[in-house]
């Protein structure tokens, strides 16, 4: 007679719900423990500074299975209970009042918003965005509020700025650098979203260091910033990024490095504990470099794909990295990656002023990425293009009579 096997899953986001799925899926049939420390069952994140913030997406829609769910597949899911501790050489895992044995154990504790550290940072009326709770307490705020502040345009300030002004609000938008997203898409791309947001009504104050946040009476009022202007507000929303839940791996002696450090199969060092999700710095094949990536699409992927690995299928993740965002009436899609090496050129196809495009990074001829914006079904040609690795001639990659998939079906190698 066999003994059941035990697989433990560390934190009951996207990735270690999806890894649950496949375990069941792909025919597992031992004990699947699913442990978070929130008290929803798991749900998606992107609605929260989307439809879900402003009002247009239903609360049961964000979850990712139905409440049920779990029960009919055996997957015995612990909500609102934090693991402290892992003993990989025990192969255990202890939570406040258990210890829990596992024989394959997935770490997808994911990540936790920065902080910031100025003074008056702690007063009421300063919000991060992370949880269902947070996005509700603002829905709240922006639901009041007629000046809201925010600090910092990434993708979580820069949606949060367009529900902010679809709630009515005045909105300012604080960054340091001198253009919204500049370190992730370069001037060429970043500058539509500066006109996007201008177009919108938007006040941006680029470059910009935030020296404190102002109160009265425990209330923020306002952001006084280095040069001494103070931006009043009624509401600040702080979006200065995330940083990965790494200590438990990390005091289980597990490699930390930007993430818990997996190899393309998201197995640590030790086989049989593996990590997903945000929280994963993971090797990828294609790139031929390690990654963390604070993805939708790779939280969804990593988490079937390690389940397959604790299974004993031997299974690359390989995946192109994508993601998409979504402010007022501009949904886009970005496929690729771009790198520490930087881009030659971007080109342009398509309507850029009128918000209809694809924009592609380009370095010696080939394309290292491709961003379409208000433009479907081009995803996989996009990745087939990256994939590549070809030579492309960039005025049929700028021609929009060309068709995509026969541009990368073409190109040279
Ligand atoms: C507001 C918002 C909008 C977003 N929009 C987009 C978007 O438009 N496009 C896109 O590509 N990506 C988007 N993202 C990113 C995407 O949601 C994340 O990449 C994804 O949620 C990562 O999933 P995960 O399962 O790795 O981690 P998480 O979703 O963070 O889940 C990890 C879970 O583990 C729990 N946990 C941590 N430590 C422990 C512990 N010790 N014990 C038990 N539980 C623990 C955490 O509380 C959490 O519930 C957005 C993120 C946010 C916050």
């Amino acid at each position: 007679m066999t003994t059941q096997q035990t697989f433990v899953i560390v934190g009951a986001g996207l990735a270690g719900a999806k890894a649950a799925e496949a375990l069941r899926t792909n025919g597992f049939g031992g004990k699947v423990i699913l442990i978070g420390d929130e008290d929803e069952r798991p749900y998606d994140r992107p609605p929260l500074s989307k439809g879900y913030l402003q009002g247009t997406t239903e609360r049961e829609k964000i979850y990712i299975h139905p409440a049920q769910w779990h029960l009919e597949r055996d997957i015995d899911l612990r909500l609102g209970i934090r693991v402290n501790d892992i003993d990989c050489a025990a192969h255990e895992v202890k939570t406040a009042g258990e210890t829990l044995g596992y024989d394959k154990l997935l770490v997808a504790t994911g990540s936790a918003p920065r902080r910031l550290t100025v003074p008056g940072a702690d007063l009421a009326g300063v919000h991060y965005l992370r949880r269902v709770a947070d996005s509700e307490a603002l829905k709240a705020a922006f639901a009041s509020a007629q000046r809201v502040a925010v600090i910092g345009a990434g993708w979580i300030g820069l949606e949060t700025a367009a529900a902010a002004r679809a709630a009515g609000c005045q909105v300012t938008l604080i960054e340091r650098g001198k253009l919204p997203l500049l370190a992730v898409l370069g001037a060429e791309v970043a500058e539509t979203y500066a006109a996007l947001h201008r177009a919108h009504g938007v006040e941006g104050r680029m470059n910009a260091g935030v020296a404190e946040i102002i109160g009265d009476s425990d209330k923020a009022t306002g952001v006084r910033l280095v040069d001494g202007d103070v931006v009043a507000a009624d509401a600040v929303v702080v979006g200065v990024g995330i940083t990965p839940n790494t200590e438990l791996a990390a005091a289980a002696g597990l490699p930390v490095d930007n993430g818990i450090v997996v190899d393309e199969h998201l197995a640590t060092i030790d086989p049989d504990v593996f990590a997903a999700g945000d929280v994963a710095n993971s090797y990828y094949p294609l790139l031929g470099t390690h990654l963390r990536l604070e993805h939708w699409s790779a939280a969804l992927n990593q988490g079937p794909v390690a389940a397959a690995n604790m299974m004993g299928t031997l299974t690359s993740y390989d995946h192109v990295p994508y993601f998409f965002s979504d402010q007022y009436d501009c949904g886009m899609e970005y496929s690729g990656y771009v790198g520490p090496d930087g881009y030659d050129e971007v080109v342009f196809r398509g309507d850029v002023a009128g918000g209809e495009f694809i924009a592609f990074w380009v370095r010696d001829g080939r394309v290292l990425a491709g961003m379409n914006v208000n433009t479907w079904g081009v995803t996989d040609a996009i990745e087939a293009l990256v994939r590549s690795g070809a030579r492309v001639d960039p005025a049929k990659l700028a021609d929009p009579e060309e068709l995509l998939m026969y541009v990368a079906a073409n190109a040279a190698r």
